[in-house]
C-alpha cells in the first residue's frame, strides 16, 4: 500500500511518518520511508538543486520539469519495486504537492501539471494520501524553530504559502474518498492515534 503525507511547511508530516513507520513495524508489517524530491540518488541531486535557498534562478516551468523528473525516477526504482514486493510505503509528498505548490502556488497551468503528474507515476496511484492541515504562519514558524536549514520555498512570500494552502483544501474537498484531512494544530500522539485510526479504518488488510 501506498500511503503519501501532504501538507504545507512545518506541518509536522516528517515526524508522524516516522511514528506511523514505529507502528506498522511493530505490527510486524513491511515497511519503508521514502521522500520527494530526494527519494533517489539521482533526486538526492535533483533536491539539491530544488532546494537551495540561494538559487532564485529557475523558471517556475524549469521547476516544474524538476519535479516530474525526480518522481518518475522515484516511482521507478523505489515505489513500484518496494510496493510489488508487499510492503507499505509511507511517502513524505507525491503529485499532490505539485498540484499545490506549482500549481496554486505558482500559477502554472494545471493540463500542464496533469500531464507531467501522468507521465511521471506512469500508473501508480496512492492508496491514501493524509493532508496535514496546519495553520500556514504556525507552520512557517515551527519549521523555523526546528533549526532545520532554511529553503527556497520558505523565503517566498506569504500568499504564496497561502495560495499552496488553499490548493490543499480545494484537492480535499475534489478527492474525499482518497485525501483525509487531519487538523496538524493539535498535539503530536494525538495526531498519530489519529492517524493508525485511519489507516486501521480505510487500509483493512
Ligand atoms: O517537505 P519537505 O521539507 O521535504 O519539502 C521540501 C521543500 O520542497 C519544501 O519547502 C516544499 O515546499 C518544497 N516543494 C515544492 N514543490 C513540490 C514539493 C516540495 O515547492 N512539488
Ligand atoms: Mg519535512
Amino acid at each position: 500500500k501506498l500511503i503519501v503525507f501532504e501538507g504545507v511547511e512545518g506541518c509536522g508530516k516528517t515526524t508522524q511518518i516516522e511514528l506511523t513507520s514505529e507502528w506498522l513495524h511493530i505490527l510486524g508489517v513491511p515497511v519503508i520511508v521514502t521522500r520527494e524530491p530526494g527519494g533517489t540518488s539521482t533526486g538526492i541531486h535533483l533536491r539539491r538543486l530544488l532546494l537551495e535557498a540561494n538559487n532564485n534562478a529557475i523558471d517556475p516551468r524549469t521547476e516544474l520539469l524538476l519535479y516530474a523528473a525526480d518522481r518518475a525516477q522515484h516511482v521507478e526504482q523505489e515505489l513500484k519495486p518496494n510496493l510489488a514486493a508487499g510492503k507499505y510505503v509511507l511517502c513524505d509528498r507525491f503529485i499532490y504537492s505539485t498540484i499545490a505548490y506549482q500549481g496554486y502556488g505558482r500559477n502554472l497551468d494545471m493540463n500542464l501539471i496533469d500531464q507531467l503528474n501522468t507521465i511521471a507515476i506512469a500508473g501508480l496511484e496512492a492508496d491514501l494520501v493524509l493532508w496535514f492541515d496546519i495553520d500556514v504562519e504556525t507552520g512557517l514558524a515551527r519549521k523555523r524553530k526546528s533549526g532545520e536549514a532554511a529553503d527556497r520555498i520558505e523565503l517566498e512570500l506569504i500568499d504564496f504559502h497561502h495560495r499552496v494552502q488553499q490548493g490543499y483544501t480545494t484537492l480535499s474537498t475534489m478527492y474525499p474518498e482518497k485525501i483525509v484531512r487531519i487538523n496538524a494544530n493539535q498535539d503530536k500522539i494525538t495526531i498519530q492515534n489519529q492517524i493508525r485510526q485511519i489507516c486501521t479504518q480505510r487500509l483493512p488488510d
